[in-house]
């Protein structure tokens, strides 16, 4: 298996190259093929299996493609299309790293925007006001922003859940039901959960149409 036979643009193998990835991990090779149709995804996965990639890679190239309509359509208007929650601080910064390391080559810049609580509210609303394409965030800050109409989520195109089980264990279920409020209704949705509860099955059933699974 390589990433090459997956479907992803030179720009992304580019990417994978220079991160010195030889092979695709499993999770990698079952999702980015599944990520790329524009369906959910509902992937059992460990932290170290690769999974940030996994979603990354086909996330990015799905929104390359949609840009560059956008700017034929003469359309330049930034808009939040990828949403990432995530359970913690730490994470939304290694999604953050990970994410604009693999966008390096795309012709279209993209502007990711990492947000978590635990820091002063005010230069993320400041980051926020250029508008911005990818938003990796935990969801309490992400409240408070949208509180305070920092930013608009009614163009996300794909809604990551990174680490369901521990966004469940962190107590961010009601935080994560009114953030799915203000998303729009058609959207690719992906879920990757490293365990799967009841609770953790529940959420996602509530989430995801028609789910491809994929299990490692
Ligand atoms: P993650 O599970 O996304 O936290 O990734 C765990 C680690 O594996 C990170 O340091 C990645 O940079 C690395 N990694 C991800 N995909 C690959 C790959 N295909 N080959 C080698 N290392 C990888």
């Amino acid at each position: 298996m390589t990433f090459e036979s997956l479907g992803l643009i030179p720009e992304l193998l580019q990417a994978v190259a220079a991160r010195q990835y030889q092979t695709p991990t499993a999770v990698q090779a079952a999702a980015i093929p599944a990520v790329l149709t524009g369906e959910d995804v509902m992937a059992l996965a460990q932290t170290g299996s690769g999974k940030t990639a996994a979603f990354a890679l086909p996330l990015l190239q799905r929104m390359q493609q949609r840009m560059q309509q956008a700017v034929e359509e003469g359309n330049k208007a930034r808009k939040v299309s990828v949403l990432v929650l995530v359970p913690t601080r730490e994470l939304s910064g290694q999604v953050g790293q990970t994410i604009e390391a693999l966008a390096a080559h795309l012709p279209t810049k993209l502007k990711v925007a990492v947000i978590h609580g635990g820091a002063a509210i005010n230069p993320q609303m400041m980051h926020l006001r250029g508008g911005a394409d990818i938003v990796i965030s935990t969801p309490g800050r992400l409240l408070d922003l949208l509180d305070n109409n920092a930013l608009s989520l009614k163009d996300v195109a794909t809604l990551v859940l990174d680490e369901a089980d521990r966004l469940l264990d962190l107590g961010f279920a009601d935080e994560i039901k009114r953030i799915l409020e203000q998303l729009p209704a058609k959207r690719q949705n992906l879920f990757f959960s490293a365990t799967f509860s009841p609770a953790v099955k529940k959420l996602a059933l509530a989430l995801l149409h028609e789910p491809r699974r994929i299990a490692i």
